[in-house]
């Protein structure tokens, strides 16, 4: 039996290799500050945000460049230090589809303008993506690599209610399943250690996502930030931060779970340095992720090893 385990250097599928795949070329994203603000910020939904948040008590980097200005300086940048080829747009900060179409198509027109830019990635919330919008990214789709990645974090209500996400797991359903079919690269942020989640809950969180028409996913570990309503919980010992071996092996079963296909954006979180609080051992990026390697070649285990393809029907089935 030909297994991942015997036929790749990685146990997942890895986002290098997807790049390499579909760009032919080494592509870097280029973080892009679009001043947005968030719905769980300003009120509309909620305010004070998400309590493991902090950027609504940053303030943006950028000051007043412009997406063109931010993304020469990235691209000047990057390719000093890692030797990029070509880039993608990331709007990353805050929710980045929380503008009016026109805006929008605007905002990521003027991106997609700039030399060597091969696609767009849009980070949002599963509540402010109207059918227009998803109109607009799968029109630019059409020529050019469009993803979207949806901040879920937990499939448990209970827990997006604690941690004040201020939306449920149906409007997260809702979304992908609206997304679906358009070209565009689904891509799912989930938080692994959130208050109150047992491995079990978490796992829950993995077999969901699995059964959806999800194209990557990004994992990370909730680490706690200064000036964070989780930062305050922790400082008063209402909250305790995974521990590496729990970290390690709980990605792990949940690498397990997830389909063979689904690119793995990530596994491990880069906190901002200046704001960081807990736990120490994630800054040790490498340190975590060659932990990974090794626990899923001691079980000589791998990405969808425990996951059931979901049951379809034959068209003569009731
Ligand atoms: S949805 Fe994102 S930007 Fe908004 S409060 Fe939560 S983490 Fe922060």
């Amino acid at each position: 039996m030909i297994t991942a385990s015997s036929t790749h250097t990685k146990r997942y599928a890895d986002l290098r290799s997807f790049v390499q795949r579909r760009f032919g070329c080494r592509v870097h994203k280029i973080t892009l500050d679009a001043h947005f603000t968030c719905p769980n910020h300003d009120g509309s939904k909620a305010v004070g945000g998400c309590i493991f948040c902090h950027q609504g008590s940053g303030h943006s980097t950028v000051g007043t460049f412009t997406i063109r200005e931010q993304l020469e300086q990235g691209k000047h940048y990057l390719r000093e230090r890692q030797k990029a080829e070509k880039f993608l747009a990331y709007f990353q900060r805050y929710t980045n589809t929380y503008a009016s179409v026109e805006t929008l198509g605007q905002l990521y027109e003027e991106a997609l303008a700039v030399e060597d830019i091969v696609g767009l990635v849009v980070g949002t919330r599963p509540d402010c993506v109207p059918d227009p919008v998803l109109d607009l990214l799968q029109e630019t789709a059409r020529r050019t690599y469009v993803a979207i990645e949806y901040g879920l974090q937990s499939i448990h209500d209970r827990t997006l209610a604690l941690v004040n996400r201020a939306h449920g797991s149906a409007e997260f359903l809702d979304a992908v399943s609206r997304t679906a079919g358009r070209g565009v690269h689904t891509c799912v942020h989930v938080m692994l250690g959130l208050p109150g989640e047992t491995r079990a809950d978490m796992l829950e969180t993995a077999k969901a996502i699995a059964r959806l028409p999800v194209d990557g996913i990004k994992i990370h570990l909730t680490y706690v930030l200064k000036q964070t309503v989780l930062g305050d919980m922790y400082l008063r010992g209402e909250y305790r931060p995974m521990e590496m071996t729990e970290y390690v092996e709980t990605v792990c079963d949940f690498l397990e779970r997830l389909p063979p296909y689904m690119v793995i954006h990530r596994l491990t979180g880069d906190p901002p340095r200046h704001l960081f609080l807990a736990p120490h051992w994630t800054l040790q990026k490498w340190h975590v992720l060659n932990a990974i390697q090794t626990e899923l070649t001691r079980r000589d285990s791998f990405q969808g090893c425990k996951w059931t393809p979901p049951c379809v029907k034959s068209p003569t089935s009731q």
